[in-house]
């Protein structure tokens, strides 16, 4: 049986594992006030930031899919981790040595498989690299890169490497370091064939492929002798469950600060280009591995980016013009259409890839060919237009047809406008003609919807995603309900004993269980960890999002809250509950005869003046500290 982490680890994980730092290798956070940090959502697609990190309490929430939690949960998610292989990585990494309350570290099951596969190529790339350095055998790959201007340095410094020829020299180096065979097959590093154990990489040059993390997942390999068996110039890792290629990019993890700095992606073909690229002042270069750029790749790069409503980041492809790369140019225009306005090519006249580039003109060449980059739409009707003999009249008409179907598939209506007055420039004719020509392929392109009468409610009713029933816990009216919880929850121990609230305080079923949750056992009286976790497990799953909204979004107030100002929002609930009360009561009394039920009608006069009173006091303690 699996043996259990102890909770005191698991305690120390959680203090150690910094939640900005672990999510900011995936996402790009920005301050946004409270001391909270903002950025673009890893789990929904968002234009706008409402990913939000608040360091202080170790949560995370987005408000726009409200996914959310701790640093547990966000590796949990973003990786597709068990809990217990999410601790194995942040205890890695922040140097916490785990303890399991029955066995070893290594008990079975499937336990902290990503880790040890994680630790596989570690190792491997290690070795790789030595070999490179080192061995007679790697001659023809330390050529390759001398050839191409890359030097010892530069290769110590992007990890490349060597796979000996033999066809076991990984398999029996890692053996020999305890990872097990099982590991080492399904990390990709060894093949199994009914003769046995092989290494899968042989007599190749090897680039480690990195995570965000830096961790190596996988590799990218080279053919460098003509007895290779496998034909392929690259080979790849295969998928495994480490090596995921269609969200891979090969630099990420050396550009994703400059990324976010410069607001700026440039996207190479090859290993060698993202190399040349980085040294010659383009350390924003990144390249797919094995796969053509896809829309998980747009995914990553634009949370790297922050793109927003604002903000959009530039995403320049390097193509060297050829007939691929014009192909890529097309497709690209019916995807994504939010990206290809923010997407760039930059074309080398000559065909040279940035690595040739560099090697011939110098590292200026490089940046300036990243410089010289042309939106992709510009770049795509150009290669349209110049299909066409332009000097002939029907000639420029054909041209206008076939860029303007192009012109017309852009969902962006903003946008057409400036793309049908460009292809007027281009070809040379009156822009009234290309918008009539535009207008037309619209119509073709789809049979004319108008929206039915009552298509307007449908969408704002769908806009606020609200099942009919329950009202949003982000509902204006229980916005003192939230308040009052968002400081119990992010400041507990400011929280009075006893805190004189209760269930009925809250009117929300929501809030109303986080409340009992939190009721259920006494408040901490300084800085206690393991609080939090016991509110979250009592208050149960339906209100996970609620709890990680609460314990991230920052108070209404200005300045850091404090025992009175906690206190505050605590007696504005009891005062709304008193007030609710007190209407009742008077309506009670309007209905009651104050002589032929006299005693009623005295009695609840008294309750009354009692509840008033009780009021005003509850209003001096929630005044004065709320603005
Ligand atoms: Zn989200």
């Amino acid at each position: 049986m699996a043996g259990r982490i102890r909770d005191e680890d698991i305690a120390t994980v959680r203090e150690r594992a910094a939640i900005d730092d672990v999510v900011s290798a995936y996402v790009t956070l920005r301050g946004a006030g409270g001391g909270s940090q903002k950025g673009l959502c890893p789990f929904h697609d968002e234009k706008t930031p409402s990913f939000t990190v608040t360091p202080a309490r170790q949560y995370f929430h987005c408000f726009g899919c409200g996914q959310g939690g701790d640093v547990f949960t966000f590796l949990q998610q973003i990786e597709g981790l068990s809990f217990v292989e999410a601790a194995e990585k942040l205890a890695a990494r922040f140097g916490v040595e785990l303890r399991y309350t029955e066995g070893g570290p290594r008990s079975g099951g499937d336990h902290g498989q990503r880790q040890r596969l994680v630790e596989a190529n570690r190792l491997a790339q290690q070795f790789y690299a030595a070999q490179l350095a080192e061995s007679a055998e790697a001659v023809p790959g330390r050529q390759f890169l001398a050839e191409r201007g890359f030097d010892r340095d530069v290769a110590d410094r992007f990890g490349v490497g060597f796979a000996p020829r033999s066809g076991e020299a990984l398999l029996r180096h890692l053996r020999g370091r305890d990872v097990r065979d099982d590991d080492l097959v399904a990390a990709g590093l060894v093949g199994r064939s009914s003769r046995g154990l092989y290494d899968r990489f042989r007599g190749r040059l090897l680039w480690p492929i990195r995570e965000l993390s830096g961790e190596v997942v996988g590799f990218g390999a080279r053919r460098l002798f003509d007895d290779d068996r496998i034909d392929a110039k690259y080979l790849n890792t295969a998928e495994s469950p480490l090596y995921k290629k269609s969200h891979l990019l090969y630099g990420v993890d050396l550009a994703r600060r400059e990324i976010a700095r410069a607001g700026q992606a440039v996207v190479v073909e090859g290993y060698t280009d993202v190399m040349a690229c980085h040294l010659a002042g383009v350390p924003t270069a990144v390249a797919t591995c094995g796969t053509a750029f896809g829309a998980d790749h747009v995914r990553v790069l634009r949370r790297l980016l922050l793109d927003h409503d604002e903000f959009r980041g530039e995403v320049i492809f390097t193509f060297d013009g050829d007939e691929a790369g014009q192909r890529a140019a097309l497709k690209a225009f019916d995807g994504d259409q939010q990206f290809v306005a923010q997407t760039y090519v930059a074309v080398e006249p000559g065909g040279m890839d940035p690595c040739d580039l560099r090697l011939q003109h110098g590292d200026a060449a490089v940046r300036e060919l990243v410089a010289s980059r042309v939106p992709l739409y510009r770049f795509v009707l150009r290669n349209v237009v110049d299909r066409y003999d332009l000097e002939r009249a029907d000639g420029r008409i054909d041209a206008v047809r076939a860029a303007a179907s192009l012109v017309a598939s852009v969902r962006d209506r903003s946008k057409v406008d400036a793309f049908a007055r460009e292809l007027a420039g281009m070809v040379g004719v009156d822009p009234d003609d290309v918008r009539g020509a535009v207008r037309h392929a619209s119509r073709q392109r789809q049979p004319a919807r108008r929206p039915a009468v009552g298509d307007r409610n449908a969408q704002v009713v769908q806009g606020e995603a609200l099942p009919p029933d329950t009202p949003s816990v982000g509902d204006p009216r229980f916005t003192d309900e939230r308040e009052a919880l968002k400081a119990v929850v992010q400041h507990p121990q400011l929280v009075p004993d006893p805190p004189g609230l209760d269930a009925t305080d809250f009117h929300h079923p929501l809030l109303q269980a986080v409340w009992t949750a939190v009721a259920a056992a006494p408040l901490p009286r300084g800085a206690e960890a393991g609080w939090f976790d016991g509110v979250r497990e009592r208050a149960g799953d339906a209100t996970a999002s609620v709890l990680s909204r609460l314990a991230v979004e920052p108070l209404r107030t200005a300045g850091e809250p404090d025992a009175r100002l906690v206190a505050a929002l605590l007696a504005r609930l009891q005062e709304l509950t008193a007030a609710r009360r007190i209407e009742e009561i008077k309506s009670r009394l309007q209905r009651t005869n104050p002589v032929e039920q006299a005693s009623d009608y005295n009695r609840m006069f008294g309750e009354l003046v009692a509840l008033e009173q009780h009021r005003r006091q509850l209003r001096e303690r929630a005044i004065g500290s709320i603005g």
